[in-house]
């Protein structure tokens, strides 16, 4: 996952004090580093400096500093050209951006009490901010100058991307509106602005909110030693000594749905789990959510489009609603048809057991664990040991090494913002510096769920010279376990790959403006980079460079290779089913015509009667803590991974039709694709890296829905 802001390209960071206390001397108590330039090694954010009382003054400067640079452009007397309009705006906001990212990083990564007050504080002033800029009609008149001589301007083809950007943003940010709808325009944004804040912090109060509390042993039943070994040290953690806690978090909640054999348990915590920012609390989202569907119906009908989906797929890929509901029916009818078979198959197991419940969605984990098992003989618990966090990101980094001749160096002399970050210099195999990696892989109550990367700085060519990127990868993976190491399961390698992928696009870019450089392209191009790194995680030749067990070092033996391999296609159809629904329920969600306010639970369920969503089976996200959709960046865009599984498929394709780290292929995608960010349209630097359209044959057969 990849989150977003618009328009200034700023994308979402963070930071935090450092863990090491040093006592601040007073004169450094005074001064703001975000007001003078950064000594760290290659400027990195000063965590160890940077305290919360930093940040607003630091929002409020950068706001004022880019308003001032902003009516230096539409007060020139010369008239608009590329570079005293479009080059100087792109230029400008430099200290905004430079606060942004650290605050929406830490905010994610590290937040406190204190953090989460400023961000409600400053989540207004920027978006009213955003809106004073993309509203300035002297600054539009300017920039729509440009665009009408285009053509006579022989632009380069990044410019002419630029000058599209910027020209084609103002429209969608409301410019061309007439005074009064501005206003209401405004008020529109603003609002969302505060609800889709409130939306993500509900969830992340009620992902907190609940947990399981076992107080017998034998309700421990089925559980492995690690798993309890880690149920006892939560519970440690929360001062229940001598009991063992499991929460909703995935790296607890899963391994409980799959293994504990209390059924009426699993029913509890999986309940717990679907009913977040849906118990008629004060965390409840079902009005927020409501509200926020019907204001982005209003804004898309003030801005001339059918619907919210329109409004964004416009600068898609997709491109129309009707491209992506193409796709999704596609891919439906066949993983229906497989998720059905599996349910009946899970049945039949039950009924082999001597059991006569009807299958359950709290029981879909446990007996498909079983079925893996007696099928291929393969649990998480066979391979864990073989994925020993570091060898994973060593691993990952290897891959890189091996395609893009880079290499990772550990450095101890970077500022961070929690003794969990580890930081790595990025070279090119001749030294060049090319960025720096943090990686912050394990969950704590600060941290949201999931997994994501993200930038501190983004590339870009600045006066001719060259700014490197900074690049955080963030996770919530198994932690270490008494005196066990962290040891993912397989899943969870091919996530640190993933977002390994994404940091790899912000690390190679060659761009040479912020706002298009790196992952800053469509969202349906920006898992590419990220999901074909997938390939290499678990492709049976790549596996075997990296996975070595913990203790002897001996590499994966090739009998549980191979069994991965053909277990890749066990429960396709449930995972597709899952992903489908929730990629359906958020284009019903924008495809909405009718501004009035919804019941979201009902509208949920005639979503999902609408596409035939087996009752075993629940929409991956339900619509109060859908966060993609209501906090995240991803509204009429969750369609986008399978989209870009389409692209990722097809580029892999490429490396197979060769050889796996086939060098003239990589340099290929290197060139054409990482380093190219959104200086052109993306199906173009597609078709220049594959001499083709992408087919979706190669995703169909691995999902294992054609031969
Ligand atoms: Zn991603």
């Amino acid at each position: 996952m990849r989150q977003w802001t618009l328009f200034f390209a700023a994308a979402i960071l963070l930071l935090s004090f450092c863990s090491k206390k040093e006592v601040p001397s007073p004169v450094q108590q005074d001064v703001n580093p975000f007001f003078s330039a950064w000594t760290t090694p290659f400027e990195t954010p000063p965590f160890d400096r940077i305290k919360e009382a930093h940040f607003l003054p630091a929002f409020k400067e950068g706001m004022t500093q880019q308003l001032k640079e902003i009516e230096i452009i539409t007060n020139t007397a010369e008239p608009p050209s590329f570079s005293n309009t479009l080059e100087a705006l792109e230029r400008g906001g430099a200290l905004l951006i430079k606060v942004s990212n650290v605050f929406f990083n830490l905010t994610s990564s590290n937040t406190n009490d204190e953090l989460q007050k400023i961000q409600k504080e400053v989540a207004p002033l920027l978006a009213k901010h955003q809106d004073d800029i993309a509203l300035n009609p002297k600054l539009f008149q300017r920039i729509k100058a440009v665009f009408e001589r285009k053509a006579e301007l022989s632009l380069a083809p990044e410019q002419s991307r630029l000058l599209e950007k910027y020209y084609k943003d103002f429209v969608r940010g409301g410019a061309n509106l007439h005074e009064a709808k501005k206003a209401e325009f405004r008020k529109i944004n603003e609002e969302l602005a505060v609800l889709s804040q409130k939306f993500g912090e509900n969830v992340l109060k009620e992902d907190n909110n609940f947990s399981l509390v076992i107080e017998n042993e034998e309700d421990l039943a089925g559980l492995p030693q690690s798993v309890i070994t880690g149920a006892a040290e939560a519970a440690k953690a929360k001062k229940l000594e001598g009991k063992w806690v499991f929460t909703l978090h995935k790296p607890s909640l899963i391994p409980f749905l799959q293994y504990s054999a209390k059924r009426d348990l699993r029913e509890k915590i999986f309940k717990a789990f679907i009913n977040r920012g849906n118990n008629n609390n004060e965390y409840d989202n079902k009005a927020v959510l409501t509200k926020i569907a019907s204001l982005r119906v209003k804004r898309a009908s003030l801005l001339g489009y059918k619907t919210h989906a329109d409004f964004v797929l416009e600068e898609n890929m997709a491109k129309k609603p009707e491209s992506v509901t193409k796709l999704l029916d596609q891919l439906w009818t066949p993983a229906l048809k497989t998720s059905t078979q599996e349910a009946k198959e899970l049945q039949n197991l039950i009924g082999r057991e001597g059991q006569d419940f009807k299958l359950e969605p709290w029981d879909w984990w446990y007996y498909a664990e079983k079925l893996k098992k007696a099928k291929y003989a393969l649990d998480d618990e066979i391979l864990r040991p073989y994925f020993k966090l570091e060898n994973v990101r060593d691993g990952a980094f290897a891959v890189a090494g091996k395609l893009y001749g880079i290499r990772f160096v550990e450095r101890t002399d970077i500022p961070k913002y929690h003794a969990d970050v580890k930081v790595f210099e990025v070279q090119e195999a001749d030294g060049t510096h090319i960025g720096i990696l943090y990686t912050d892989y394990f969950p704590r109550s600060s941290k949201r769920g999931g997994a994501w990367s993200n930038t501190y700085r983004n590339q870009q060519v600045r006066d001719g010279k060259n700014i490197t990127a900074v690049v955080s990868n963030n996770g919530n993976f198994s932690m270490p376990a008494g005196d066990r190491p962290s040891l993912l399961t397989f899943e969870e390698a091919t996530t640190l790959f993933h977002e390994f992928g994404h940091a790899l696009h912000d690390l190679l870019s060659k761009c040479t403006y912020e706002s298009i450089t790196g992952t800053n392209v469509p969202r349906d191009f920006v898992e590419l980079p990220s999901q074909i790194m997938e390939n290499w995680a678990s492709d049976p030749e790549a596996i075997k460079t990296y996975a070595k067990h913990y203790q002897t070092g001996e590499p994966i033996p090739q009998e549980l290779v191979d069994k991965i391999k053909k277990s890749d296609l066990f429960n396709q159809g449930f995972a597709t089913a899952e992903y489908l629904a929730a990629s359906y329920l958020d284009m019903n969600w924008h495809t909405l015509t009718d501004a009035s306010e919804q019941d979201a639970l009902s509208f949920e369920n005639a979503a999902m009667k609408k596409i035939g969503l087996i009752p075993e089976i629940v929409v991956r996200y339900r619509s109060p803590y859908f966060s993609h959709i209501f906090s995240g960046g991803y509204s009429a865009g969750y369609y986008s991974y399978i989209w870009s599984e389409v692209l990722d498929a097809d580029a892999f394709q490429a490396f197979k039709e060769t050889s796996l780290f086939d060098q003239k292929t990589a340099q290929s995608f290197r060139d054409n694709i990482l380093a190219r960010g959104y200086t052109e349209d993306p199906m173009t630097l597609y078709k220049r890296f594959r001499g083709r359209e992408p087919r979706v044959e190669p995703l169909l057969k691995r999902r294992g829905f054609i031969q």
